[in-house]
């Protein structure tokens, strides 16, 4: 354990990435996985440091900043240890005892941070795509039971099936139609709605939307609301959509995978306004509450929604017990055996305190609008967004006269360049089909000084490649 840690010390580097290729890194991995004779752990660690540790990204480096992959803080990585070591298994009480009643004293505590009433439960998950996934099926099966009197999870899909419809933002995760496919209502059964000028659903587009539905006989059993879409980290009128379905007599879904931590800040937690009205939540500790992976939590209003997925099974969770009053942890969950990931959050809400935590999360979103005000005063840079948690879009457009595809592909070059060039990790996205850049600043150590070098990695990066764009057209 010791050699693991140091290895990890070890590596820690000047730039977030060595750079590395596909075909470079496989050409690394030629020794036999499965040996007839072991190499002993020692050895084995050695080689993991030097082939995998090495070629990995750092997420805890200041200039990586492609994605929503957190810097795992250290409360979170010594509750790995713990949990992992005494390998708990939340699936039945008899296999994790203390763990278990810590699982519910955990989401009771985020139903608190969230305003959900005390009736409110959850359960720790795998992260966003599978509280979404659940959401949406407790959802589909109340809704089927209380309009077609179809009892779905025995009988499966009614012959009316065909008519459910999901209602999103045409900004919200893909994981929404992903899950429609998983549901057996297929992606076609999400319909999106459009976003305003800063990428927030727009309620009266969705008023217009429930009732063209409503024309053609359609059956929306779910309103999802983004808090905190990916690229742009808009945060959907909540308290608007929340009235609209209480209006229309749907479930409403919060996806605040991402921009869930607000909730942790004085400062910021209003802009979640409305979610205390949701009907399940979706929140991801691996995100911005730094957790290491995977830590995530569906939140419902209703304990009693988990109903729609109840089930017994006579070596785990006896009907008997229940009567008895033994805590049933696997009936409100997709999965059986389970990690204790709630002692992540669990050990971080202790040892930082609300008050820490939330700091973390108010520097990011500081160090956000400072990088967008830079952006913004450089000739060569172009800021497509004013950053609404912290993630910063923007395009290098070193002089006039680019059209958007010449800006386009020297953007992809320029992020493909850098990334193997090790100096910055960035994310690319399209904006109205123009390739942009990216940055996701969730490290609370990174500072303005950071954000300079890497669009200096750019700028430097991005001449090479003018150059040779020039001469290739000359
Ligand atoms: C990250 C994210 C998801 C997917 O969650 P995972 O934790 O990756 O499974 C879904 N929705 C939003 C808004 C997200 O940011």
């Amino acid at each position: 354990m010791e050699r693991s840690i140091e290895a990890v010390l070890d590596v820690v580097d000047d730039d977030p990435f060595s750079g590395a290729t596909p075909t470079g890194l496989a050409d690394q991995f030629d020794d036999p996985v499965v040996p007839e004779e072991g190499v002993g752990l020692d050895v084995a660690i050695d080689e993991v440091a030097e082939r995998v540790l090495a070629n990995s990204v750092d997420p805890s480096h200041p200039r990586c900043t492609a994605h929503l992959q957190c810097p795992p803080m250290v409360p979170g990585l010594a509750a790995e240890a713990l949990l992992s070591a005494t390998n708990q298994s939340l699936d039945s009480f008899d296999q994790a005892p203390a763990a278990t009643i810590l699982e519910e004293r955990v989401i009771d505590a985020l139903g608190h941070l969230f305003d959900l009433p005390v009736a409110a439960d959850g359960v720790f998950t795998s992260g966003g795509t599978q509280s979404n996934f659940q959401a949406l099926l407790l959802a589909r099966d109340r809704y089927c039971d209380q309009r077609f009197g179809r009892d779905v999870q025995h009988m499966g899909l009614p012959t009316e099936a065909e008519s459910l419809r999901v209602v999103c933002s045409e900004a919200a995760h893909f994981t929404a139609e992903q899950a429609a496919h998983h549901l057996g209502l297929g992606e076609n059964a999400v319909v999106t709605v459009e976003t305003d000028d800063t990428y927030r659903m727009d309620p009266e587009a969705l008023d217009e939307t429930l009732s063209a539905l409503d024309r053609q006989g359609r059956e929306p059993f779910a309103i999802v609301g983004t808090a905190g879409t990916t690229d742009f980290g808009s945060i959907d009128p909540l308290a608007e959509l929340a009235e609209r379905a209480a209006e229309w007599d749907v479930w409403f879904h919060v996806d605040a995978a991402y921009g869930g931590a607000l909730a942790l800040s004085d400062e910021y937690a209003d802009r979640l306004a409305g979610i205390e009205r949701a009907d399940s939540v979706a929140v991801d500790f691996h995100k911005l509450f730094y957790q290491p992976i995977s830590c995530g939590a569906l939140l419902l209003r209703d304990a009693d929604e988990f109903r729609w997925m109840a089930r017994n099974a006579a070596y785990l969770n006896p009907e008997a017990h229940d009567e008895a009053g033994v805590p049933n942890l696997v009936a409100k969950s997709v999965q059986t055996t389970r990690r204790f990931d709630a002692l992540k959050p669990y050990l971080a809400f202790r040892a930082l305190g609300r008050d820490r935590l939330g700091g973390l999360v108010e520097s990011t979103l500081e160090l956000a609008d400072d990088a967008a005000s830079l952006l913004d005063d450089a000739d060569d840079f172009e800021l497509v967004n004013d950053p609404a948690l912290n993630a910063v879009v923007f395009r290098y457009r070193p002089c006039e006269g680019l059209d958007e595809e010449a800006v386009s592909e020297l953007n992809a070059t320029v992020r493909e360049t850098i990334l193997h060039d090790g100096r910055a990790v960035v994310a690319r996205t399209e904006v109205e089909d123009v390739t942009s850049l990216k940055l996701t600043l969730l490290n609370p150590t990174a500072t303005l000084d950071d954000v300079a070098e890497t669009l200096e990695a750019i700028r430097e990066c991005g001449s090479t490649v003018e150059e040779v764009q020039r001469e290739v057209t000359a």
